[in-house]
């Protein structure tokens, strides 16, 4: 793929990461261009859901800097640009919130929060749910589901958002094949329709077959874009230190 000329959606510079002193994220150089879907892959403990978070804004890194593109106007606005879909059992659902009112609040993320639901909003929280497989469960309450379905909500709850970049932590985190597959089509689509969404996920075969772009990370930036350009096995032994089956299966 031709990087000249590409747009980038998101640029992290010289990011480094720590908690209590000790750095886990060096000096991180990344851009995510426009309209990619690209994947965050490395061993455990590596940094993915630090270098999510710290795009995010969620955390304060001890240095570097995280530019979105064309990102001019209030932080509402900037928010309201972009979707994420936490890991499952990172968030404390243990209020009462039903699975209707999680995905609602991805539609007042785009318009405000002070404002009663309408029929259109209404409408997209079903819309979505559907595409997530979770219609039938619009009334329950999202604190008895399973961690597989609670991402599935959250997912909805991104889409119904109609972000332009979507960060995406372990999606497919305790779902069943058959939900995993339809999640890639989700994803796709997004792609299509010119969004970019980046997903931290474990599964290189999967990121081989479905992903544009990947980011291999293991406390740096070992190697990131394309997929067939970065899933060599030189870069795969540097962030896994290992060449197993797993490897052995996508290079
Ligand atoms: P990954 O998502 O690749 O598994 P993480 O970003 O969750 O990796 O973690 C990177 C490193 O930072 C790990 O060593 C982890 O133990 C540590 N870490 C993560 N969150 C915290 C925290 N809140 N406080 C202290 N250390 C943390």
């Amino acid at each position: 793929m031709d990087m000249k000329g590409m747009e980038h959606a998101v640029e992290v510079e010289t990011l480094t990461v720590a908690y209590d002193a000790k750095p886990v994220l060096w000096d991180v150089n990344l851009k995510v261009p426009k309209g990619t879907l690209m994947a965050v892959v490395g061993p455990n403990g590596a940094g993915k859901t630090t270098l999510i978070k710290a795009m995010l804004g969620l955390l304060t890194p001890v240095t570097g800097a995280i530019c979105f593109s064309g990102g001019k106007g209030d932080g509402h606005a900037l928010k309201n640009r972009i979707g994420y879909v936490p890991q499952s059992g990172s968030v404390d659902w243990d209020f009462p919130a039903t699975v209707q009112d999680v995905v609602l609040m991805g539609c007042y993320g785009k318009l405000g929060w002070f404002r009663r639901p309408r029929k259109a909003d209404y409408e997209l929280t079903a819309q979505m749910l559907k595409k997530v497989g979770m219609e039938q469960y619009a009334s329950r309450q999202i604190s008895q589901l399973s961690g597989g379905q609670q991402q599935r909500v959250f997912l909805a709850r991104a889409l119904a958002q109609e972000a332009e970049i979507y960060f995406m932590d372990e999606p497919f985190k305790g779902v069943d094949a058959q939900t995993e597959k339809a999640i890639v089509l989700l994803l796709k689509e997004l792609k299509e329709q010119g969004k970019t969404v980046m997903v931290v996920h474990h599964d290189l075969q999967t990121v081989a077959d479905y992903f544009d772009w990947v980011t291999l990370i293991n406390l740096r930036v070992i190697a990131s874009g394309p997929v067939e350009e970065v899933f060599h096995e030189e870069n795969l032994k540097m962030a896994y230190r290992s060449t197993g089956a797993l490897l052995r299966s996508v290079v």
